[in-house]
């Protein structure tokens, strides 16, 4: 029987892995390759976490993990279309095998991958691994895309019901006696990159707080499972522990999306119905943009391109740095800076902040979570971006603009996330600690925190902000219905 190779991606474990077990199913041999594709790092920053996590997770312990399978990882650097062609082509596999990716980009590489292995007489095929369904399996009746998240919940919930545990069964990958192939020193393929190599530049490049990787993913997951149940109850507030931390697992791959809806799904509690609710937006925004490629560059909802942004320069450098003098927006960017993650109610602040607040592009704060989240996924942060902005599908009505202050008194009642990222406030009283620029002189003094000096005065006024929004939307709709 003849060879495959299956390329590895953002699908970086060895259980429950859709193309992994096809071709253990098919193939006599099954060679494993990851490439370091130098069109993704290139537009990535040099410090970026994710660069090292890749590292990490993806040579070091992907190979160990399939090495103790009797195969191995080989390893290549390079422009994805062409190394896959010529490690394809040196192994002399019958076909690639791939776990399917729905960014454009992505789907723009792999049609490329295709028609040049097609050229060299080799077949490549695709899987579904990334999604419990894809965004052809979920339509409204009449067979079109869902753009609203209720109605498309109730589908994609309906859908499982009716397939039951086919659509969440794990996959076999236990390889057979001798299926897997060492990779061969010499055959023109190489080992294990020095981080030099990569642009990796430690040890700034560590993500703080966070091991990658499938077996810390898999006690990651476990963990979770302990405090599920109360997650509806505990996820909004950043200081305790509520959300599940494996955002970054779901995006290189390190857990299986089918293990995680299987295990939410066999639960009655509403915590883990919350929990899998949150699962299908990941899949929402998946279809979202399968379906809509266009929201990479522009709102989805076209009146909102018409929108005017200020785009102030000392305002854009404060948001990044957090130092906007609203604590919980700085504590949050402060917790992005140092650790690549931010919690998920936290970057609903600061992205309403950015937007409505400070009136600045949500492209401008879409490129900044790029390049510095550790779980960043096109999809989930352009759809998280458009959702706060108001220009998105399913999105928060415009007229709904958060207020830094109230949600910092509701989220970080204590102040404790805020105090564990501003230093500078860490003296200041609860009653102060959501609006320090409220505190009587002779209180700063007293702290040694004086706002202006110590800590920032803030740098817009919320209530006069949110007035100028509120017109720019207005604005922008009537330009776009011709009466502007
Ligand atoms: C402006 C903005 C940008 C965002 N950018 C990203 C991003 O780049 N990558 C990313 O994975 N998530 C993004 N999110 C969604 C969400 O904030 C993160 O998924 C979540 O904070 C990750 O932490 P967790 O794994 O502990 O989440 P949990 O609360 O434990 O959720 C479990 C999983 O569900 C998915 N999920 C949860 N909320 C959402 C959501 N609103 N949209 C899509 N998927 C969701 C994620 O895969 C997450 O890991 C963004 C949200 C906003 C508002």
């Amino acid at each position: 029987m003849p060879s495959a190779l299956v390329w590895f991606r953002r699908d970086l474990r060895v259980d429950d892995h859709a193309a992994l077990h096809h071709a253990l199913a098919g193939f006599e041999t099954v060679w494993c390759v990851f490439v370091f594709d130098t069109r993704i790092l290139q537009a990535l920053p040099a410090a970026a976490h994710r660069r090292a996590l890749l590292l990490h997770a993806a040579c070091r312990e992907l190979h160990e993990l399939l090495a103790l399978r009797g195969g191995g990882l080989i390893v290549r650097h390079g422009e994805a279309v062409a190394e896959i062609v010529a490690t394809a082509r040196a192994l002399g596999v019958a076909s690639v095998m791939a776990n399917r990716d729905y960014e454009p980009e992505a789907i723009a590489r792999d049609r490329a991958v295709g028609v040049a292995l097609a050229a060299e007489g080799i077949g490549f095929r695709t899987f579904k691994d990334q999604v419990v369904f894809e965004h052809t399996e979920i339509a409204t009746l009449s067979g079109t895309p869902f753009s609203v998240f209720t109605p498309y919940r109730k589908a994609w919930m309906k859908r499982l019901a009716s397939i039951g545990n086919a659509a969440h069964a794990p996959l076999e990958t236990a390889a057979l006696p001798g299926r897997l192939a060492a990779p061969l020193v010499g055959a023109g393929v190489i080992g294990v990159p020095e981080p030099a190599a990569l642009g990796i530049r430690a040890p700034e490049s560590a993500a703080p707080g966070l091991v990658p990787g499938a077996a810390a993913g898999a006690r990651r997951f476990h963990e979770f499972l302990d405090r599920i149940d109360d997650y509806d109850e505990r996820r909004d507030f950043p200081a305790i522990k509520g959300p599940s931390y494996l955002s970054t697992d779901l995006r290189f791959g390190t857990v299986s999306i089918r293990s995680l809806a299987r295990a939410a799904a066999a639960r009655s509690s509403s915590g883990a119905a919350t929990w899998l609710s949150e699962l299908i937006w990941r899949e929402f925004y998946f279809m979202i943009l399968a379906e809509h490629p266009r929201v990479t560059t522009r709102a989805f909802r076209p009146e909102y391109e018409h929108l005017v942004f200020e785009n102030n320069e000392t305002h854009w450098a404060a948001w990044c740095e957090g130092r906007t003098g609203y604590p919980i927006v700085d504590a949050a960017m402060r917790q992005l800076n140092t650790s690549g993650y931010m919690h998920n109610r936290l970057r609903m602040i600061v992205a309403s902040f950015l937007v409505k607040d400070l009136q600045i592009d949500w492209r401008h704060g879409e490129n900044y979570f790029r390049m510095h989240l550790n779980d960043h996924d096109l999809s989930a942060n352009n759809g998280g971006w458009q959702w706060a902005a108001s220009t998105g599908c399913d999105s928060q009505p415009y007229f709904r603009i958060f207020n830094p202050v109230t949600q910092s008194q509701r989220f970080d009642p204590q102040g404790r996330f805020i105090r564990r990222y501003v230093p500078e406030l860490a003296a200041v009283p609860e009653r102060w600690i959501h609006a320090p620029w409220e505190m009587p002189p002779i209180e700063q003094t007293t702290l040694g925190c004086q706002i202006g000096r110590d800590y920032p005065a803030p740098i817009v006024d919320h209530a006069s902000a949110r007035a100028q929004t509120l017109e720019r939307y207005r604005l922008a709709r009537e330009t776009a219905a011709g009466r502007g």
